[in-house]
C-alpha cells in the first residue's frame, strides 16, 4: 500500500520551502513505513536549503530527527513491527564494510554513499510528487513529513518509555553533541573545555563535558538568552563573543587556553576560533558544517610548536543504535536533559518560520510535529 504524505520538498537551493502532498511508494524488503509524530529541525536541514551541499541532488525532502509509529513493514524486517515507536538515525551502516567491521559505524561507507546519493540504502527514490516524478530523500531519512519509508537501519526502537517529541533530537543533536564530548574529543574529568555555538548541537557538547566531568565549561555564543539557557546544561563560564574578545576571555578563565574546544556552529572564523582557544597540547574538534570548499587557516608554525590536535567530528564518533539508547537510558535516570531542549513546536507548514528562528537565534531546537 502507497501512503500520502505531507512533506516539506527543497525544491531550489536558496529559497523558501513548500509544503506538499507526495505519494510514500510501498516499502522493498528491509524496509518500513513511519507515520511521523514529531521531527526536530537541524542545521544540517537549514544548510541543506541554503545550498551548502550543493551535490546533493533536488527536489529534496529535509529531515533526519523523525520520531513516530511504523506503520507497514516490508518483507524481512527484523528490529521492528507494526505499531512500534521509533526514531530515525542517519546512518544505515551496513555492518560489513571495513569501518563497520571496526567499530566505527558513524563512518560507514555505504550508509555515507544513499547519504550523497539522497536516496534509500537501495539506491532507490520513493517519494512521488503530484506529478509523478521522484523526489530525493536525505540522510535516507525524509523526516520532514507525515509519513516516510526508510530502511529498518535507519530506525531505533523506542525501548523507554519517552515523549516521540524527545525521542526525535536524539537521532541527531544528542548523538552528535554528546558523542562529540564523550567520544570523538574524549573530555576527561577535571580538564577544561570550551563550546562556540549553542545550537541543539552545541547544547549537547557543554552537557557531554558535564557527563565527562569537566571542571570548567565555557560556553561562547553572540545571544545572551542561550549563554544563560546554558548554565543548565552545565557550562560554567559564559562569553558573548560579541561583547568581549573570546580568546582574551577563554585565556583568562581556562589558564591559557583550554583543554578541550569544540565549534559548533558551522562557521569557518569560529573555527579557527577554536583553534585559537586550545591551550598547549590541547584537543580542537570541528563539529559544524560549514559550506563546500570553505578552508580552515591554521597557522602551520604554531601548530608544530603547540601540538595541538584538531579532529573532525562526523555524528559524534557514534554507534548510532547503542550510544542513543545510552543517551535515553541517562535521560531517565535523570543525568541528561532532553526536555530542555526543545524550544518550541511548530506545524510543518511553518517549517519556513522554523529556519528564520534557527538563524535568528530564537530556539535551541525546534520540532516539527506534522
Ligand atoms: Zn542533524
Ligand atoms: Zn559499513
Amino acid at each position: 500500500m502507497t501512503a500520502q504524505s505531507y512533506s516539506a520538498v527543497i525544491r531550489r537551493y536558496g529559497e523558501p520551502l513548500s509544503v506538499e502532498e507526495v505519494e510514500i511508494l510501498e516499502p522493498d524488503p528491509g524496509e518500513v513505513v513511519v507515520r511521523i509524530e514529531a521531527s526536530g529541525v537541524c542545521h544540517s536541514d537549514l544548510s541543506l536549503a541554503r545550498g551548502y551541499y550543493p551535490d546533493i541532488p533536488i527536489p529534496i525532502v529535509p529531515g533526519h530527527e523523525g520520531a513516530g509509529t511504523v506503520v507497514e513493514v516490508g518483507d524481512d524486517v527484523t528490529s521492528v513491527k507494526k505499531g512500534d515507536k521509533v526514531f530515525t538515525i542517519w546512518m544505515a551502516s551496513c555492518y560489513n564494510c571495513e569501518y563497520c567491521l571496526s567499530g566505527r559505524f558513524h563512518l560507514c561507507e555505504n550508509a555515507l554513499e544513499s547519504i550523497v546519493n539522497a536516496s534509500l540504502p537501495s539506491g532507490k527514490l520513493k517519494i512521488r510528487d503530484k506529478a509523478g516524478n521522484s523526489i530525493h530523500h536525505f540522510t535516507s531519512t525524509a523526516a520532514l513529513s507525515s509519513y516516510t519509508v526508510v530502511h529498518e537501519k535507519n530506525v531505533v526502537k523506542l525501548t523507554v518509555d519517552v515523549s516521540l517529541e524527545k525521542a526525535a533530537i536524539l537521532g541527531c543533536a544528542v548523538l552528535t553533541g554528546v558523542g562529540a564530548a564523550l567520544k570523538t574529543a574524549n573530555v576527561k574529568e577535571g580538564s577544561t573545555v570550551a563550546v562556540i555555538g549553542l545550537g541543539g548541537v552545541g547544547m549537547n557538547i557543554v552537557q557531554g563535558a558535564r557527563l565527562a566531568g569537566a571542571e570548567k565549561i565555557i560556553a561562547i555564543d553572540i545571544y545572551d538568552s542561550k549563554l544563560e539557557w546554558a548554565t543548565k546544561f552545565g557550562a560554567t563560564h559564559l562569553i558573548n563573543a560579541l561583547k568581549e574578545d573570546p580568546v582574551e576571555a577563554v585565556k583568562k578563565v581556562g589558564g591559557g587556553g583550554v583543554d578541550y574546544s569544540f565549534e559548533a556552529t558551522g562557521n569557518v572564523v569560529a573555527m579557527e576560533l577554536a583553534y585559537k582557544i586550545a591551550k598547549r597540547g590541547g584537543v580542537v574538534t570541528i563539529v559544524g558544517v560549514e559550506k563546500g570548499g570553505v578552508n580552515i587557516r591554521i597557522p602551520a608554525l604554531d601548530l608544530h610548536m603547540t601540538e595541538k590536535t584538531i579532529k573532525g567530528c562526523y555524528y559524534g564518533s557514534s554507534s548510532p543504535r547503542l550510544d542513543s539508547l545510552k543517551y535515553l537510558r541517562l535521560y531517565k535516570a535523570g543525568k541528561l536533559l532532553l526536555d530542555e531542549l526543545v524550544t518550541r513546536s511548530y506545524r510543518l507548514e511553518e517549517i519556513n518560520e522554523v529556519f528564520k528562528d534557527m538563524e535568528e537565534g530564537r530556539i535551541i531546537r525546534g520540532v516539527v510535529v506534522p
